[in-house]
Parts: structure tokens; C-alpha cells; sequence
């Protein structure tokens, strides 16, 4: 039997013509197909995503992509990456794993080797013991355990504290988890670092986790040992609080800085801590996607079954190669650092002979979060005011090639972001016509 649904031409809305037959299957189907198609009317994305942006970075590092590609000379200081490229023994290590044909499905948390080298790492590095079976997760990435711990963690309305500037993910990885973000302006005259008074002003009863980044991205600020311990003890007052430490950056720090994670600094706080870290800063494996996280055992459980209906696990290659890259040398570490070193004192330097500008000298990570305060309300050569770092940004791109990111995408303006993962000639080139396009304004 046919049968002819309702046209309502009018209302742009069409009913389509199927088949039916009187069994509950095809009546099931014939139903969905009577639906309105709505066509161009009724967008097939989410509402959720409504909540989120895309990744500034990310944006940055396309659009680079695409001019050079273009044939423009552009210089792009956008990426979080460093320059250099995986150590050798990594990538043996990875290649011998296809050998032997290590190239199938994982248990979702990890292979226990890279589980045990992590159980390992923390214990010898940061004096803190995890059951690897139970205690410890890998993910596709440091980004994707956040994500993970977010979803498997935060019920609607939650608050996550967030100290500004902040990595632009997080946000928006609470956000997609039904989270609220709530933010604490941690400004240049506090070396971009969250007081224990700023801390415990924010605190509500509906703060379930505070994220902690030490040496953070897009600063390279890195909280002291004392620090650590002035806000330790501000959690040790709320016993709701959980904290994600994001250590990513851990053994990119200068000039003898001592590093320290919260949970090493105040035990009584491990069974509320969740430590994340990972392969692609320190050992240049951006491409590999490799993190991992070490927290108490609920909470891992709950992310590995986040996991279990997404991803199911991380590349078994690229955990190979994270076995090696964890119990393997580490003698690549502190030239590599040396080197960071001098092009953070070459940017920092040239970047404060820019009229309008003034930048900290951070204690780690590969970035610096330079002020464009006096540059704001100066006009551009073509006649255009600088209201703010965006427009700051999009002048420097337009007019001398270079690319950075804007504070206003990291939580503190009038900053940006300038990566310094990267060749220093280059460097040293772009922050020379920083301060071209500096002295251009008026
Ligand atoms: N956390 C911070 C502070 C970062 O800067 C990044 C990357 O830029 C990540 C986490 C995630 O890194 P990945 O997903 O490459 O491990």
C-alpha cells in the first residue's frame, strides 16, 4: 500500500512518499520518513557545539599553512611545537614495535610496558607512587586526557576554576562537558600566577576541579615549590576541590628553576590530584599523540571508559615509542633547553625595544605573553586604530608577515603569544619587524 503524506508547500516544508506495509518495522521506518525535512532550514549541528569555539592555535597554524602556501612571506610564531625533531632512539623504537608486529589494538589504557614506564617516571622524578593497572591512563594526546577526565568528571553546572591566561582548551573542553568555567585574572604585575587570596575568593560549593598549569601555556610561568605550598594549603581547606595538574611542560624550565607538582608538594592532596603530562613538548612528539595521567583509581576508571566508546587507545606504535622516550636517554633535554634558553633572552630582549611593548622573563615552557598595552588606541600607516590585541595581531600579520596569537583567545588582554619553538634566525627576524611595525604606529 502507498501512501501520500501532506504537502505544506507553503511553510517550505515537504512530506515524503513511501511504502507501507502493516508490520511494526517498516511502520517504525515509515514514521521517520514522514518527518518534516526541514532542508536549509534546521541545521544538522548540535546545540552543544554552540558552547565551544575552535582552537585558536589551531586556527593560527591553518591560516599560516595557507599563506605560505600562497606564496606570502609569513613567519609563524602560532604553533606550540618545538622545532626539533624527535630523538633517534624514539623512532627506532617505534620502528622496531611495526617489526615486530606490535601494530594492533591495545588495552584501552595503555600497553602495560608504557604504563609501567610511567608509574616509573613519577616515582623517580616527582616521589609519587601509582599502581600502574589501575592508577595510570594514556590518551591520544595530553588534550584528549584532559578531555577525558572532563567528561567522565563534571556533571552540569560544576565549576572548574581556571586561572587567566589560560591554554585556550580548557574552557572550552568544560564547556563541552556541561562544566562552567570560572576564571581568575592572574595579570602581568602578579607574573601571570594565581595568589592564594585570588584562589580562595572563587571557591564555591559547586567547584569540583581547579586546573593548575606550571610552566603554563601561552606565560611560561611556573609556580615555586613555596607557591605550590601557599595554595596547598588553600585546598586543604575545601576537601571537594579536585586538582588537574597539567605538568606538560615540566622539564622545559630555565635558570636552575626547581620544578615541583602539587601532589609532591602536599601529599595529603594525592588522593583528590590528577597528573597529566606527556610525549610532544619534551620530546618533540607533537605528531605521535601521546599523553597520559596518573590520578586515583575512580577517576581513571571513569576516563577509560570515556575512552573505551571513542578513541579505545592511543597509537600502539606511538606507545613504543613513548616506552623508549620515557626509560631511554634523556641527555637531549638540557641542550635542547639551552637553546629555548637563548632564544627566550634573544625575543624577550628585542621584543622590550619595541615601542609599546614590554615582556616578562618566564621560568619555562616555550613561550612568552608580551603586554601590547602601549600600543593600544595608536593608528596603523593605512589609517587604522588599534583597539586592541586582535587588531594588534591582525596588523603585524598584514603588514610584516607575522603571526602570533592574541591575548584576548588566552583569557588576559591587551597580551599575545609568541611561540619561540622555532629557528632563531627566524626569530630574530620577526621580532625585528615587531619593532618596525611598532615604530610605524602613531
Ligand atoms: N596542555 C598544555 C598546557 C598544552 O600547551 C598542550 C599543547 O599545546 C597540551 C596540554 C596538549 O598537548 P598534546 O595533546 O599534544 O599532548
Amino acid at each position: 500500500m502507498y501512501l501520500v503524506g501532506a504537502n505544506a508547500l507553503s511553510e517550505g516544508i515537504y512530506f515524503r512518499v513511501r511504502k507501507f506495509s502493516c508490520n511494526f518495522k517498516n511502520a517504525r521506518l515509515f514514521f521517520c520518513s514522514i518527518l518534516p525535512d526541514l532542508g536549509s532550514n534546521m541545521s544538522i549541528l548540535a546545540s552543544r557545539l554552540s558552547r565551544i569555539k575552535p582552537s585558536a592555535t589551531n586556527a593560527l597554524t591553518g591560516l599560516v599553512s595557507e599563506l605560505k602556501a600562497q606564496g606570502r612571506d609569513v613567519i609563524g610564531l602560532g604553533a606550540g611545537e618545538p622545532d626539533f625533531d624527535t630523538p633517534d632512539n624514539i623512532k627506532e623504537a617505534a620502528v622496531e614495535a611495526i617489526r615486530r608486529g606490535e601494530t594492533k589494538y591495545t588495552p584501552v589504557p595503555g600497553t602495560l610496558a608504557l604504563r609501567n614506564a610511567i608509574a616509573g617516571k613519577l616515582e623517580r622524578e616527582n616521589g609519587l607512587n601509582y599502581d600502574p593497572t589501575k592508577q595510570i591512563t594514556v590518551g591520544t594526546g595530553g588534550k584528549q586526557i584532559i578531555f577525558n577526565a572532563m567528561m567522565a568528571s563534571l556533571n552540569a553546572g560544576d565549576e572548574v576554576i581556571i586561572p587567566a591566561p589560560y591554554w585556550v582548551s580548557y574552557p572550552d573542553m568544560v564547556a563541552l562537558a556541561e562544566g562552567t568555567p570560572v576564571f581568575v585574572n592572574c595579570p602581568e604585575t602578579k607574573r601571570f600566577k594565581m595568589s592564594p587570596e585570588a584562589l580562595r575568593s572563587v571557591i564555591t560549593p559547586n567547584t569540583k576541579w581547579l586546573i593548575l598549569n606550571s610552566p603554563s601555556n601561552p606565560t611560561g610561568a611556573a609556580y615555586t615549590t613555596k607557591e605550590l605550598r601557599e595554595l596547598a594549603d588553600i585546598l586543604l581547606q575545601y576537601p571537594n576541590v579536585w586538582i588537574l595538574t597539567d605538568d606538560i611542560y615540566e622539564h622545559v624550565i630555565y635558570d636552575d628553576f626547581t620544578f615541583s607538582t602539587i601532589a609532591e608538594v602536599e601529599p595529603k592532596l594525592y588522593h583528590r590530584t590528577l597528573i597529566l603530562n606527556g610525549m610532544s613538548k619534551v620530546y618533540s612528539m607533537t605528531g605521535w599523540r601521546l599523553g597520559y595521567a596518573a590520578g586515583p583509581e575512580e577517576l581513571i576508571s571513569g576516563m577509560n571508559n570515556i575512552q573505551s566508546q571513542s578513541t579505545t587507545h592511543a597509537t600502539s606504535i606511538s606507545q613504543a615509542a613513548g616506552v623508549e622516550a620515557l626509560e631511554g636517554t634523556q641527555e637531549f633535554i638540557l641542550p635542547n633547553n639551552k637553546l629555548f634558553r637563548e632564544r627566550r633572552d634573544l625575543v624577550v630582549s628585542m621584543l622590550n625595544q619595541a615601542e609599546g611593548i614590554n615582556c616578562l622573563v618566564p621560568e619555562g615552557a616555550f613561550y612568552v605573553y608580551p603586554s601590547c598595552d602601549g600600543v593600544i588606541n595608536k593608528t596603523t600607516p593605512n589609517g587604522k586604530l588599534v583597539v586592541n590585541d586582535t587588531d594588534f595581531v591582525t596588523y603585524l600579520l598584514e603588514s610584516e608577515g607575522v603571526a602570533v596569537v592574541q591575548g584576548a583567545a588566552f583569557g588576559l588582554s591587551p597580551h599575545f603569544r609568541i611561540s619561540y619553538a622555532t629557528d632563531t634566525e627566524l626569530l630574530r627576524e620577526a621580532c625585528a619587524r615587531i619593532q618596525n611595525a611598532c615604530a610605524s604606529l602613531v
